[in-house]
């Protein structure tokens, strides 16, 4: 796999392709990672919320991989907002991760009704200046939240992580990343093996490129410059998923795909959630 870095705004280098473990059960984690670190993964997202971040630190520690090889991003679960709670938190995660540092730490949700974020953002600019997190970022913040963190604190995030796929293109929020140097992540980002997968259009432009309509998906994102991750524990799938760097989508065919956008949700609204 020749999967390309991408260039965050402090700097540091992120693969556009990794793997994601949402809803990885704990003792599927290793088999699951162990194949993905030999199909060419070297990008893993995982959350405090997943509970499986001692899994994921023992298949890095397994894979023989450099530290540096690796790129380890998690999560602040919903609970651990506030400033002195999120730096806590974080020494926790690198704890059950077996490591000094991740390379990415992302606030989860916003959960504007708590109206803590500003504060828990202001302990994430004191984890980047410690280096225990070697770049930081948001997930699921609308365009007001990004607004707040501009205003009152010193720190562009380095991404956002949104739920993204071809049924929701998410272009206002994409326009906004691209105009504050902010790199766009795409969770769910073949919307989660459900029924997008079986759009006549996909269909028809996998026959066409003899790929996959997973497959067929995920090139929509990296050639729209999107972060992705899908998830997966089916050796075959995981290393489909990754094999999307040989072909190029003609420009009218991004076109069909930019077709299926009917403006739905899979996961929560951000404004409400958490
Ligand atoms: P996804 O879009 O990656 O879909 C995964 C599902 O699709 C699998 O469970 C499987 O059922 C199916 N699948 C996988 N490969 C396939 C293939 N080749 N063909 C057909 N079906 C296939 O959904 P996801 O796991 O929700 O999202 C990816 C990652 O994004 C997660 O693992 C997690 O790391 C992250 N995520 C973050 C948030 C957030 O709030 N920040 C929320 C959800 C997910």
């Amino acid at each position: 796999a020749q999967v390309p870095n991408i260039r965050l705004n402090s700097g540091v280098e992120i693969p556009q392709f990794g793997f994601g473990v949402f809803q990885i059960d704990p003792d599927d984690v290793g088999p699951a990672l162990g194949t993905a670190f030999e199909a060419g993964y070297r990008h893993v997202d995982t959350a405090q919320m997943y509970r499986n971040e001692t899994e994921v630190g023992k298949a890095i520690a397994a894979s023989g991989l450099r530290r540096d090889e690796v790129f380890v991003t998690t999560k602040l679960d919903n609970d651990r907002h506030g400033h002195d709670e999120a730096v806590a938190a974080l020494g926790e995660s690198l704890d059950r991760l077996g490591l000094d540092h991740v390379d990415l730490f992302l606030v989860h949700w916003p959960r504007p009704s708590e109206d803590r974020y500003v504060e828990t953002w202001k302990g994430f600019e004191k984890l980047a200046a410690d280096g225990r997190a070697r770049a930081i970022g948001v997930s699921n913040f609308q365009v007001p939240h990004l607004e707040r963190l501009a205003a009152e604190t010193g720190t562009v995030p380095a991404v956002n992580q949104i739920e993204l796929h071809p049924h929701l293109p998410q272009e206002e929020l994409r326009a906004y990343h691209r105009e504050h140097g902010i790199a766009t992540e795409a969770w769910g980002p073949i919307g989660q093996g459900g029924d997008l997968l079986t759009d006549e259009r996909l269909v028809g432009l996998a026959e066409k490129y003899g790929k996959t309509p997973a497959q067929i998906v995920l090139r929509w994102h990296i050639e729209l410059g999107n972060i992705v991750f899908p998830k997966s524990v089916t050796p075959s799938r995981i290393r489909e998923n990754i094999d999307v760097f040989d072909i190029e989508l003609a420009p009218a065919d991004m076109a069909t795909i930019g077709e299926l956008d009917t403006g739905e949700r899979m996961g929560p609204n951000p404004d409400e959630f958490g």
